[in-house]
């Protein structure tokens, strides 16, 4: 065989061959490179192996050597439940050894072998003995390298394709060892390395895989070696490469329609207003007409917390375009927010005789007036479309769309943005959301993307109190509900979904109004939830608005944008279940008027770990989204916050990483920067050179 390369498929490996190739190619494992970037999860200090005789009852997790004397597989009368028992020993002790339902390890575990055992010591169910139950093992062949699985800090791998982690192991030792220097090419420019004191890159994932002798055990673990720090750069820079290229690209777009934004545009815009704009939303709007007046489209994120007062610079934004003479496009993530955008849009246009027409476009419009609509939209008598996803099905069709806003963007995927800004001679594009982004994320995620917020909140809001509240105070908060109602305010309930399926989600509100119908009597409880028709979704929002409902229901459908001032309490049920983020949103249902406002986060007595509630203090301690959205990625990571298919953070192994090192961000992004503009060319090849699920990566974190 001739020697290994980078890009050597991984069926030519030796312990490979092709049906276990095609196995791992399943998680997009092709080549050896791919190989190299399957990183342990976990790392095993088998430098120093702990002895039988030393262990206590409740002691730490614990490295053993041991040799297998006798197993014995029970059956027990439960029918189909197994306990697996092998005796071992490592020359100072005797240790019985427990695994559940894995009759298969009767083949596995044999006597004689020698294993390495990695669990905690536990007293047995008669509290005499010493035992381990369950723990992690593998069996060690004779000959097995010392230094590969033993003798060293190993690195343990999530089981992949047919692999388990000690043959991965095995797989990457191999591969590694074979491997020469200057095989694997290098992704960051050599000038970069070595001005950021990185490592070589095969030498990053060599010490990465297998962590040389003397590291820290710690730092190792925490992901914090100059190893770990090297591919986290790797990462970071190529994603704000291809950004930056995105970005360049963008720029160098030239509009083929200019955009007339003076004195004039902005007076006739402007008599629509409803009240003083604020500070910051003066600020945005100025963004926003430098960009139409710009050379190229316009391509800016706009974020602002909950309440901010994003739909009146949407609204304005759209009007710029009408008074051009062109259509704008408002998108939103719901049907029951596109409905309310419509209402209230119209409202503020009706009240100052603005002579902009609106037409809303969702999936619940019935064919023959879905059909005038569009020949509507087509002939150019709507000027602003609003709508959900229907905006953007094939058979719709702008005659001059001009400029698209999308609400609430974490809702929507990339694709869906890029479809709708197809739909005209690239309209400029203002993305809109509620999920305040710290900094550094937003660079790295939208990177492309300009960035323009709304730190301000209009005038006259009095802040929501946040509790928690467990099971044992559930009457107290009841009887808060009966209050409000008295005084003729109104209230959410809000329930999480039990499982990720709209039947169930469905079920658990069904069940919990009727629940709330007989602890309340005297209220009108409404019930609203994802699986309604959009119609019945629309007459149930219209009667709470309308102040015909007191109490309602409702799964997460009201998260985002929903607007009635009149409600003043919102209850949470199961908060733990809920991200920090998400509960902020939900918080922000209530508030809107000029009463005193509740949220109240009830803590399900089981799931009230104490971690839990701590996590959920933040709500009680903050209004600030940006605080907020900062903890929830500390906690749960960006592919929580984001919801990760749309961003493809889940496949940026680094990024959780790079977000706690800003600094590291940060030069990655300079350095990418300079490289996109002092040396096209040089950018050009890197990302050619880069490898096939590198660029699904990258193509998926592209936003635009
Ligand atoms: P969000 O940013 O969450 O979408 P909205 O646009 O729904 O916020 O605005 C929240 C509320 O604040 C709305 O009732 C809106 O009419 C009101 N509002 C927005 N801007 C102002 C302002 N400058 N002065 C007073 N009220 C405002
Ligand atoms: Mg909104």
């Amino acid at each position: 065989m001739t020697d290994l390369r980078f890009d050597t498929e991984l069926r030519y490996l030796k312990g490979v061959g092709p049906a276990r190739a095609a196995k791992l190619a399943v998680s997009s494992i092709v080549t050896v490179e791919d190989l190299l970037y399957l990183l342990p999860f976990r790392y095993e200090d088998r430098r120093r192996f702990a002895r039988i005789g030393e262990l206590i009852a409740g002691g730490p997790e614990t490295t053993l050597d041991v040799t297998v004397e006798s197993t014995r597989l029970i059956r027990t009368r439960k029918r189909g439940f197994t306990i697996f028992r092998a005796e071992v020993t490592d020359g100072s002790g005797r240790l019985q050894v427990l695994w559940y339902n894995q009759p298969y390890l009767d083949r596995v575990i044999v006597g004689g072998r020698r294993a390495v055992l990695f669990g905690r010591p536990v007293l047995d169910r008669y509290g005499k003995a010493l035992c381990f139950e369950s723990p992690d093992y593998e069996i060690l062949e004779p000959g097995d390298a010392e230094g590969v699985h033993t003798g060293r800090v190993v690195p343990v791998y999530r089981r992949t394709g047919d692999f388990g982690p000690r043959a991965l192991r095995a797989l990457l030792w191999r591969a590694l060892s074979e491997l020469t220097e200057g095989t694997l090419p290098e992704v960051l420019p050599e000038e970069v390395v070595r001005r950021r004191g990185l490592l070589p890159r095969l030498q990053a994932l060599r010490q990465v895989h297998f962590p040389p002798p003397g590291t820290d055990l710690r730092q190792i673990q925490e992901r914090r070696t100059a190893a770990h720090r090297t591919l986290a750069y790797e990462e970071i820079f190529l994603l704000q490469l291809a950004l930056a290229l995105r970005r360049q690209g963008v720029k160098a777009e030239r509009r083929t329609r200019a955009w007339r934004v003076d004195e004039g545009v902005r007076r006739e815009v402007g008599r629509v207003l409803p009240f003083p704009l604020t500070g910051a939303q003066r600020r945005v709007l100025r963004e926003i007409a430098e960009d139409l007046r710009g050379d190229s489209p316009m391509n800016r994120l706009l974020q602002g917390d909950v309440g901010s007062g994003k739909t009146i610079v949407a609204l304005l934004a759209l009007l710029l375009a009408v008074e051009n003479g062109r259509q704008g496009a408002l998108m939103a993530p719901t049907e029951i927010l596109a409905e309310q955008h419509f209402r209230n849009l119209s409202a503020v246009l009706a009240e100052k005789g603005a002579r902009a027409r609106l037409g809303l476009f969702t999936g619940a419009l019935r064919a023959g007036e879905r059909r005038k609509r569009l020949a509507a939209l087509a002939g150019g008598e709507i000027d602003v479309a609003i709508g959900t996803h229907a905006l953007f099905e094939a058979g719709v069709r702008f005659r001059d769309l001009g400029l698209v806003v999308v609400d609430e963007q974490h809702r929507f995927g990339v694709l869906q943005r890029a479809a709708l800004a197809g739909k005209g001679e690239r309209p400029d594009v203002l993305v809109m959301t509620a999920t305040p982004i710290p900094r550094s994320l937003a660079l790295t995620v939208y990177g492309d993307l300009d960035l323009s917020t709304l730190d301000e909140l209009p005038p006259g809001r009095t802040p929501i109190t946040t509790v928690l509240r467990t099971e044992r105070e559930r009457l107290q908060v009841e009887e808060g509900i009966r209050q409000a109602v008295a005084r003729g305010r109104q209230a959410y309930v809000v329930v999480p979904l039990v499982e990720e399926t709209e039947k169930s989600d469905l079920k658990a509100a069904t069940a919990y109004a009727a629940h709330l119908r007989t602890v309340f009597p005297g209220l009108r409880v409404g019930l609203l939830h994802g699986r309604m028709k959009g119609k019945d979704k629309d007459a149930v929002m219209h009667a709470f608005a309308d102040g015909e409902i007191d109490l309602l229901v409702a799964t997460t459908v009201v998260e985002v944008g929903v607007d009635v001032p009149n409600a003043t309490v919102m209850v949470v049920e199961h908060a733990e279940r809920f991200g920090l983020s998400q509960l902020h949103q939900l918080r922000g249902r209530v508030g809107r008027g000029s009463a005193k406002s509740y949220c109240v986060l009830m803590v399900g007595e089981a799931g009230a770990s104490a971690e839990a509630a701590e996590r959920l203090r933040v709500l009680e301690g903050s209004h600030d989204g940006f605080v907020i959205a900062e903890r929830d990625l500390d906690l749960r990571g960006p592919g929580a916050v984001f919801g990760t298919q749309q961003h493809g953070l889940s496949d940026l192994q680094f990024l959780q990483l790079a977000l706690k090192d800003p600094a590291l961000l940060e030069e990655a992004r300079t350095d990418a920067q300079r490289h996109v503009e002092g040396a096209r060319f040089e950018a050009d090849r890197l990302l050619a050179s880069l490898r096939a699920s590198w660029k699904r990566r990258l193509s998926l974190a592209q936003v635009g």
